[in-house]
């Protein structure tokens, strides 16, 4: 039985709340350039262009709730048989189902850091005056390099966190992964960690990824549907065989 699960959420997790993924099908991808959008370069030279497109898509982002899966995850940790969520998402649902142990590989999106003078404040603040200041200015400083403190496309990973996540994978008895298209490093190396270090993987997606053919179990499914089902069956293992 699994005490020290590890799970590795990507965007998949939260379209159940209506958050769009960036790739795979409703994509963010097919409706905006991302070179455009969430490269740091792109945000250097035109912080304007950026926040565009914060003002239409933020407020979604912003007023999402967790979906059963989220829950099903926080269910899992209470209940010892998982010790962390490592996610690339940066929109704060696993905290807000209740997730103690939650592993930001991308940073947070729910706070924007002025790169002038390195003030923060909400992200729920900043958004509120797009209306009628575009790009955003600091409170404080007045520069308009007003910059969410989740990793843009070009930034370097945080580093303690990716350490932290290699450590848990390493250590982990279960891998499970969900709703990443596991393209990107780190999150396509650290389920290979983990499974290299004798764990098995499951991967529960909606379409097939590269690391399917190294997972124990691959489920084709919704996240917020599966994984309910996942967290009964772990909880309580002797019903429903
Ligand atoms: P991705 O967008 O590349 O891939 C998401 C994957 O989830 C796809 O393979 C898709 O098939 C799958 N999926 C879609 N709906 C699903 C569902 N209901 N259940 C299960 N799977 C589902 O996401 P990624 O690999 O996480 O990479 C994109 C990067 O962009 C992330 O690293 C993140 O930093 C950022 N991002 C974050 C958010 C967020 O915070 N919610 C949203 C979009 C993008
Ligand atoms: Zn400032």
């Amino acid at each position: 039985m699994a005490t020290r699960g590890v799970a590795l959420t990507g965007a998949g997790i939260s379209a159940e709340s209506g958050i769009p993924t960036f790739r795979g099908e409703g994509g963010l991808w097919r409706q905006y350039d991302p070179v455009k959008v969430a490269t740091i370069e792109n945000f250097m030279a035109d912080p304007r262009s950026y926040w565009e497109v914060a003002r239409e898509r933020g407020p979604a982002v912003l007023a999402a709730e967790p979906n059963p899966g989220h829950y099903a995850l926080s269910g899992l940790e209470k209940a010892g048989r998982l010790v962390a969520v490592i996610t690339q998402n940066t929109d704060g649902l696993h905290q807000d189902a209740g997730t103690e142990n939650v592993i930001e590989l991308h940073g947070s999106g729910r706070t924007v850091e002025c790169l002038d003078c390195g003030t923060r404040e909400s992200r729920a603040d900043v958004q509120r005056r797009l209306d009628f200041q575009l790009p955003p200015r600091c409170r404080i400083c007045g520069g308009s390099f007003l910059k969410p403190t989740a990793v843009f496309f070009g930034e370097p990973m945080p580093e303690a966190a990716v350490a932290e996540a290699i450590r848990l994978a390493e250590q982990a008895d279960v891998m499970l992964v969900v709703g990443s298209s596991l393209v990107v490093y780190p999150a396509a190396e650290i389920p290979l960690v983990a499974a290299r270090a004798g764990a098995p993987l499951i991967v529960l997606n909606a379409e097939p990824t590269p690391l399917d053919r190294f997972a124990e179990v691959v489920i084709r499914g919704r996240a917020g549907e599966v994984l309910p089902e996942i967290a009964y069956r772990a909880i309580n293992p002797s019903e429903g065989e």
